[in-house]
């Protein structure tokens, strides 16, 4: 089957390539000219664990090709996915659709023949309703269907979410087009993947939905935490003892520096917007969105504290800046507001990213970059993990204790052991764990 992908970003170059995988024939659009010649020459602008091999294996069968000419794309297209961006719309926090209904408005210039417009992109409610009505304005001779078909990928982990999805949920009602996304899936669930077909409007909500519950156990689990630290119990062990209750679950219960990433803090806000627009607002949504706010910049209170109270003129090592670790974004990172909360207090930031540094010198122009662990330690008053790269999991801590003005590590991740840290002399403070000392 021939799709094409509009928008090859984090999903839609990693759905493009997966799908042409499977076998169709893929073309992957999009307007920033720089990504297409990056690709077109091989290179892969995103870093996503497998990418690079996936994708060249495809181009050399000749199955995934890129380009910026959608009309020649989508003219000879069975499936037309849109793929591109919806980021929060400055001022009020509503989904910015305006790439998706550009998007719909040059695909429709472009059908032919029978045609399945699917949207990948996480859209509001009756999104689907709007990109059905461009289409049927610029075209009102055109043949199609528009599906909704949310993604559920995980940055990092992005190749073998899309081959082994917990689900795919398909919206829509048209028994032609239900064919062609059976037909496009077809190999997934003959692996069994199971397949929701619903209404488009209960697929774009059931995204959000999914989403917004993801962050509320994060957020309550963070909130257990910091109970723990209150009342001197340890949230690790809080968080496996509710985990391994099959009605709960052990999976998004771990406690750290509150949820990033270019999903659940827009998708959030997003479905709040919808709710309010909706008058049935989601409260619980709503608190949850505050409290994670809130909680970035608190973790900045909690290293100063370790710092003994002050880190004005002191330097602050940072390890980690991505949003989560295998991945280059930087999108709504904990660390952006981490840095920014440390820098008002008059501290020097100097960070480390195994994959985060390059987006970061645009963001946070104010930090120091280090080439490792150790040179970003060097001198400071205080250590900092932000985000648990497999690289931090095991750092020499007693060339760390050498290097760092002060032994003082913050841990926002757990990922050592406190009893290890004090042993070899360490201050460390770690989220929801009792101090040893
Ligand atoms: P992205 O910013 O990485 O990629 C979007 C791409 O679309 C960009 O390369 C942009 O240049 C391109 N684009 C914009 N308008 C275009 C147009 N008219 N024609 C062609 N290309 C156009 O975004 P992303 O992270 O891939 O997210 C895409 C969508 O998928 C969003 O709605 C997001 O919420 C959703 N989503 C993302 C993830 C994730 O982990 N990143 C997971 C699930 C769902």
């Amino acid at each position: 089957m021939r799709i094409a992908m509009i928008g090859a970003g984090y999903v839609g170059l990693v759905s493009g390539a997966c799908f042409a995988d499977f076998g169709h024939e893929v073309c992957c659009i999009d307007t920033d000219q720089g990504k297409i010649d990056a690709l077109v020459k091989g290179q892969i602008p995103i870093f996503e664990p497998g990418l690079e091999d996936l994708v060249a294996d495809n181009v050399r069968g000749g199955r995934l090709t890129f380009g910026t000419d959608l009309q020649e794309a989508v003219r000879s297209a069975s499936a037309v996915f849109i793929a591109v961006g919806t980021p929060s719309r400055r001022g009020d926090g509503h989904a910015d659709l305006s790439y998706v209904y550009q998007a719909a408005r040059d695909i429709a210039g472009a059908m032919h023949g029978y045609t399945v417009v699917v949207t990948k992109s996480t859209v509001p409610v009756g999104t689907g309703d709007e990109v059905e009505r461009i289409i049927r304005e610029t075209r009102p001779d055109a043949d199609y269907a528009v599906v909704s078909n949310p993604e559920f990928l995980r940055e990092g982990a992005a190749i073998s979410d899309f081959k082994r999805p917990d689900r795919i949920v398909i919206g829509t009602e048209d028994g032609r087009a239900q064919a062609v996304m059976a037909e496009l899936y077809r190999p997934l669930y003959l692996n069994q993947a199971p397949l929701v077909v619903t209404s488009r409007r209960t697929a774009e909500l059931t995204k959000y939905a999914a989403n917004a519950f993801l962050a509320t156990k994060i957020t309550f689990i963070n909130e257990m935490a910091d109970l723990c630290e209150k009342v001197g119990a340890d949230v690790q062990d809080v968080a496996r003892g509710i985990g391994l209750d099959k009605r709960i679950g052990p999976k998004f219960l771990h406690a750290g520096p509150g949820y990033g990433g270019s999903c659940f803090p827009k998708d959030t806000l997003a479905l709040i917007k919808t709710a309010q627009d909706h008058a049935s607002p989601v409260r619980l949504v709503e608190t949850v969105a505050s409290v994670n706010d809130q909680r970035k910049r608190a973790m900045s209170r909690k290293i100063i504290a370790a710092c003994g109270g002050s880190v004005r003129g002191k330097t602050v090592a940072l390890l980690g800046l991505t949003f989560k670790p295998n991945t280059d974004d930087l999108r709504d990172a904990p660390s952006l507001a981490i840095v920014t909360a440390l820098q008002d207090a008059g501290a020097r930031v100097r960070a480390y990213d195994p994959e985060g540094m390059e987006a970061a010198r645009d963001l946070l122009p104010d930090v120091e970059f280090a080439p490792d662990p150790y040179a970003c330690a060097h001198d400071a008053s205080a250590l900092v993990i932000v985000t648990e790269w497999d690289v931090f999991r095991a750092l020499d801590l007693g060339r760390l204790k050498h290097l760092l003005l002060e032994p003082v590590i913050v841990d926002l991740r757990n990922v050592y052991d406190p009893r290890e840290l004090e042993r070899t002399g360490f201050r460390y403070v770690s989220v929801g764990r009792p101090l040893i000392s």
